[in-house]
């Protein structure tokens, strides 16, 4: 099904396709994706294949509740990246609705929300994220509302270690997450946004018209980032 690429249309959890088609599970990859890169998309992949997902829907955060340490991409920006990355995959979607709601940009209200819009289809939300942002579950908003309507699956950087999410989390909350170990996330965004902004090649990092985007938009050349 095409998808839609204009940004003025009213917005749902997953907006761009017709509900014809009635995914029984539903991965949602949330991240701040700025910018998304190769890592995220063979993880993203990876993750529809293990779990037997339908579709991967990508969620860029709008306001995100931690601390940011870099000056972030606009939301329109990092949609936009989202977006271009995603089109050739046909399992792949992009939703606005984090960046289109106001105040901070909690993932339970994210999670009901695709809830309510599958409730007739009896859907299984998977949330699909980074290791290092799953460690820090327990000072998310409602964190056991987050395990008891999602699975929650934390993907590894080369070089994780496990019990570091034991000590975090504890057995309980640790039974309702799952690890998925993708070796491409040695790609990084922090990476990618130092490289552009010494002027480094990223070519390979990301697919080539979010490189493109990058450069046309001048985004990422700051220091500061
Ligand atoms: P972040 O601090 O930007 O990223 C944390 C780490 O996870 C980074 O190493 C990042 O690598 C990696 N990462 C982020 N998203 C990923 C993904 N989808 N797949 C694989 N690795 C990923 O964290 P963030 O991206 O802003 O937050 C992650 C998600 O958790 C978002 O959906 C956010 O809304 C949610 N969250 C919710 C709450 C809450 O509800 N209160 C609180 C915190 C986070 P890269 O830099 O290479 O992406």
């Amino acid at each position: 099904m095409a998808k839609k690429t204009t940004t003025s249309q009213k917005t749902t959890p997953r907006q761009s396709k017709s509900r014809t088609r009635t995914p029984f599970r539903i991965g949602i990859m949330g991240g701040t994706f700025d910018p998304v890169h190769y890592g995220h998309l063979l993880a993203a992949e990876q993750a529809r294949c293990e779990f037997k997902l339908e579709e991967v829907v990508f969620v860029p955060t709008g306001n995100p509740p931690h601390k940011i340490t870099w000056e972030m991409s606009s939301a329109e920006h990092r949609y936009m990246m989202t977006m271009l990355a995603t089109a050739t995959n046909p399992h792949f979607d992009v939703s606005r609705t984090e960046i289109e709601r106001k105040g901070t940009s909690f993932s339970i209200q994210t999670i009901r929300e695709f809830q309510a819009e599958y409730s007739d289809n009896d859907a299984e939300i998977f949330f699909i994220t980074g290791f290092d942002a799953v460690m820090e579950l327990l000072t998310w908003s409602e964190p056991m509302e987050v395990i008891k309507r999602a699975t929650v699956i934390a993907v590894t950087r080369p070089g994780y270690d496990s019990k570091q999410l034991h000590a975090a989390l504890g057995g309980k909350v640790l039974s309702r997450i799952r690890l998925l170990q993708a070796p491409a996330l040695a790609i990084s965004s922090t990476d990618i946004r130092r490289r552009v902004s010494m002027g480094l090649p990223i070519k390979y990092l990301l697919p080539e018209p979010v490189e493109k985007y990058i450069i046309k938009n001048g985004l990422y050349k700051s220091a500061a980032r």
